[in-house]
This record gives C-alpha cells, structure tokens and sequence, in this order.
C-alpha cells in the first residue's frame, strides 16, 4: 500500500548555500498524490514544485527543483533519500526559503523524524518502475547506469587524490531498513581547498564542520572524526537514491555510480525515460513490496546519534 506521513513535523536549520535560517515542514497528503515541494515564503505566483527528474536543474553540488514560474527549492536530495528510505510514498514538503535545511549534512534528522511520526497506509497500491534494459550515461571519468535487478541496489564507486577519502567501493541491497541503518547519517563532505574556493565566490555560506566532513590531504578536520570509515562513499548513496527517487516511482533495478554526482545521476534518468522499453510500470504485490527500500524499517535501525527523543 502507498504510504504518507502521519501527522506533520517540521525541521529548523540553515541553508547551505545562503547559511540564512529556513524552516521545512513535512505534511501528511492523499494517495497518488506524489511528492511536492512548496515555497511558503512566496506568494502570488506557483509556488508548488514536483519533485520530479524533469524538474531538475543541471547543477554539481546539489539537486534543485523548479517549475514553470522559474520558482526553485534547492538542496532536495536528503530529505527526498529519507523519504524513499522511509518508505513514503505521498507528502508535501513546505520550506520557507530557496532550499532546504542543511541540518548536520546527512538524512539522519530527517529519517529520526519520519520514524518517530510514523506511517499511514492508504488505500491505494505502489506502482514500482522496473528497469528492464541497461542505460548508461558518461561525462570525463564519471558514469552511471541502471541494469535490471530484482529490487534497488545501489553500487557506488569514489575516487579522491586525497589519502583521508581516497578510493571507496560500496554496494548495498536497499531493501529491509538498510538505508536507514547504513546511510542515512553518513554527511556530505568536501576538501578544504574546495571550500575555501567556494567560500571566496560568495558559495556554501552556511558550510561548516557541524553541517560538513572537511578533509585536507590526510587529515580530516573534524573534531570527531568520521561516523564510518567509508562515510564519504556511504553519502554518495545517499544521495543517489535522493537523486534516484525523482523517477517518480520506487525504481527496481540495480544503479552503479563510477565518480558519478547529481547532474549525471539526473542524465541518467534522463536517459531512461527517453528510451523506449527501458522501463516497466508494475502494480506491487506482496513479495515485491517486500523488497522496497523503506519496508520493515523499526525504530531500533535508525542510528543512535539521530534517534528523535
Ligand atoms: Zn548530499
């Protein structure tokens, strides 16, 4: 059955990119509804965004919507990778500025609040998009595909110069809770020459070690160190299942990400839809539902750093 959330909670932080206070407020909505984004700092003009792989604009560093009305909702890959881990299918997100909070840089204040409201069920199947012929998409050293699988895995692979990230290889069955377990709370991370970089163009104001794993050569600067010895490649999943669920629809099917980001992960579903066949809508049943990223989470997989009081 198709999910939403129970009842509304909301989530105060700062933006990324501006570093200015926002708030994001995610409610309950109707079967076959989908997810949305809406600007509640706007008015007079649309301010709903579906979050959709056709809503996407091309950028590197994050994922950003917008609709017809040029109005746009950055930074959405979070808290759209906690909703597809948590199994929701149907919600409303309203944020009150151009993105959304950055919280401490992972899923895992989002995923905690989900889990602690709880699911409704509603009366209406999961429709599920089974991949059915490869697609391949490649820019530089950067690829990513999609083969057929018999759930959602997701295989990442990372390649940094720098000895404190270096190469990390991945895999992981979706299915059964394991995002909430393995990756919700792995945090985005960047190098320090980066972010000096971005700091100097006026990028990523609101950046810093309690939002963000800053590496320098050898040294991560973080005062307590990493959550997982492979949290950079475990947040690159992360992320790619955010990116992954703008397909809209529960993708079945295994992706593998070579040095891949948003923009790639988004040509990807690109690609996709613009082959004919390469894709199957089909009615879950039981054994199938079984297997989606989000069934069978409890309460005791999301980690304790982030569990809700
Ligand atoms: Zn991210």
């Amino acid at each position: 059955m198709q999910t939403t959330i129970k009842s509304p909670v909301s989530f105060a932080g700062i933006g990324l990119h501006t570093g200015h206070p926002v708030r994001a407020t995610l409610r309950p909505a109707a079967a076959e509804y989908g997810i949305w984004f809406r600007r509640a700092d706007l008015s007079d003009v649309d301010t709903l965004i579906a979050a959709r792989w056709d809503s996407v604009d091309p950028m590197d560093r994050c994922t950003r919507l917008s609709n017809a009305s040029g109005v746009s909702v950055s930074t959405v890959e979070h808290v759209m990778a906690a909703l597809a881990g948590c199994g929701i299918h149907n919600a409303i997100v309203d944020v009150d500025g151009p993105e959304l909070p950055v919280l401490d840089g992972s899923a895992a204040g989002f995923v905690s609040a989900i889990v602690a409201r709880g699911l409704r069920k509603l009366d209406a199947p999961v429709r599920v998009l089974r991949i059915v012929k490869p697609v391949e998409v490649r820019e530089g050293e950067g690829w990513a595909r999609l083969d057929p699988a018999d759930s959602l895995e997701i295989d990442f692979t990372i390649d940094f110069p720098d000895e404190a990230i270096g190469r990390q290889q991945k895999r992981l069955d979706m299915a059964n809770g394991a995002f909430v377990r393995e990756l919700c709370a792995a945090r985005t991370f960047g190098r320090l020459s980066d972010v000096e970089m971005l700091r100097a163009n006026g990028l990523a104001r609101g950046g810093s070690l309690d939002n963000a794993i800053v590496v320098d050569g050898g040294r991560v600067l973080n005062p307590g160190g990493l959550r997982h010895e492979d949290e950079p490649v475990r947040h690159k999943m992360l992320d790619a299942l955010g990116d992954l669920s703008l397909a809209g629809a529960p993708l079945i099917g295994r992706y593998t990400g070579h040095r891949a980001g948003h923009a790639l992960t988004n040509r990807l579903l690109h690609a996709v839809f613009a082959q004919p066949g390469a894709t199957r809508m089909e009615t879950c049943d039981a054994d199938m539902a079984r297997r989606l990223p989000g069934m069978g989470v409890r309460r005791a997989d999301v980690p304790v750093l982030a569990r809700a009081a």
